[in-house]
């Protein structure tokens, strides 16, 4: 890749002290030196697993399935917890973003649905965003072609009548975000009470986008839970009195040490001088080589807004998600960032999280984000699965 060179246009401006003190700043815990970080080799970060899912002990239409998808061998997360989960421990995961948690609590919960001895096995999967849902739900359709399994997936923003309809239907699974789950349950038509399993996905987002309560309530109502699965990229000492609360004697699998980001994206800082104009900096490297797929990040909706509108204007595709756009129209535009048919996706922290795109080539981020994991999290829809990314973060 040929980022090298842009960044070097951008480096002569690092030395110069921090200006702008009287505007209206964003205050970020964050200190910028730290967002400064060469990709290491690719083979580094790559996982020798111990046996292929082939020799794995799995259903042959799951393997085949995993196969159709790609999926050759385990991800270090996978493996690592595939045998608890089998075993039903209860579990915290640990690992980077990108890492395959998703297929680590998915395949062994396949596994134990395809398992003849356990009829009316069911699983509820909790996540932070709609976008991540969907992915969630999308994943395991692939996972379980031609196994007769069904899903449903509940989430703001869509008709709560086809909710209620899904669930009148036997599911095997179900996915939401924890205000329409709770919605749905406060309704009585999700009935949780004889829901076994229950996955907490991207725990550290939810406690951040203030779930907590409303997992509470749905948490507690799963009167017949026996098993409970956590993962997260990241944590935070002060969370493990909550997550003690949620997983009884949990087995912890870490392949991340809970706060490192991604090793194989190339991190960068770009200082905008006094009176640049900082949206011409954008632009120019935006339109460097090897900017194929990127997500930039904006601080506010209104921002989105405006960023993705300039871009158009300037001749650079690009299209917005964020909180004031329909969950149509989100669909839409990740869609198109996904195809190719847009260069830049500009996005909100709420939107984005979980957004699992393939070859996202770069994350900039226009503003310094608020506290550094936020900053993981962004800069891990890049350099995912095994592969080099780039972020850049625009420092006032
Ligand atoms: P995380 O939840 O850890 O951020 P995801 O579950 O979204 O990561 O997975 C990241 C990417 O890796 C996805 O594109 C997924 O399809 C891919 N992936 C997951 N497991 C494997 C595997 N075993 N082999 C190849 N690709 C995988
Ligand atoms: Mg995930």
């Amino acid at each position: 890749m040929n980022t090298k060179k842009n960044n070097k246009a951008f480096h002569q401006n690092k030395k110069r002290p921090q200006q702008n003190k009287s505007n209206r700043k964003i205050k970020s815990t964050i200190n910028p030196n730290r967002l400064i970080q060469e990709a290491q080799e690719e083979k580094a970060s790559k996982y020798m697993a111990i046996k292929s899912f082939n020799e794995m002990d799995l259903h042959p239409q799951l393997k085949s399935n995993l196969k159709q998808m790609g999926f050759i061998n385990p991800t270090e997360i996978q493996e690592k917890t595939y045998q608890h989960l089998l075993l039903k421990h209860n579990l915290i995961g640990l690992a980077n973003t990108g890492t395959g948690k998703t297929g680590a609590f998915l395949i062994p919960i396949l596994h134990n649905l395809l398992d003849q001895n356990q009829k009316n096995f069911k699983t509820l999967i909790i996540v932070p965003t709609r976008e991540l849902a969907l992915q969630v739900q999308d994943e395991f359709k692939k996972l379980s072609r031609g196994l007769n399994l069904s899903v449903s997936c509940h989430i703001g923003g869509t008709s709560v009548s086809a909710d209620v309809s899904s669930l009148k239907r036997h599911n095997d699974v179900i996915i939401g975000t924890p205000g329409r789950l709770l919605d749905l349950m406060n309704r009585g038509n999700l009935k949780l009470a004889s829901m076994q399993t229950l996955v907490l996905d991207e725990f550290d987002r939810m406690l951040d986008m203030g779930f907590i309560q409303d997992i509470r309530r749905i948490v507690n109502s799963m009167k017949s839970r026996e098993h409970t699965m956590l993962f997260s990229a990241t944590m935070d000492p002060k969370q493990r009195s909550l997550i003690n609360e949620m997983v009884k004697d949990p087995v912890q699998v870490s392949v991340s040490n809970g706060d490192s980001t991604s090793k194989n994206v190339a991190q960068d800082i770009i200082r905008v001088p006094e009176g640049a104009d900082k949206f011409n900096m954008l632009l120019k490297l935006l339109t460097g080589d090897g900017f194929n797929k990127v997500i930039l990040f904006a601080e506010t909706k209104r921002l989105a807004d405006r960023l993705s509108k300039k871009l158009n204007q300037s001749g650079i595709k690009a299209d917005q998600i964020h909180g004031n756009k329909s969950q149509n129209y989100r669909v839409k535009a990740l869609d198109k960032f996904k195809k190719g048919n847009i260069k830049v996706l500009v996005a909100t922290d709420v939107a984005a999280r979980g957004v699992d795109v393939v070859n996202v080539s770069h994350v900039i981020n226009y503003q310094l984000p608020n506290d550094y994991d936020t900053y993981i999290h962004r800069i891990g829809r890049t350099g995912r699965a095994g592969k080099q990314g780039s972020a850049f973060t625009f420092v006032d």
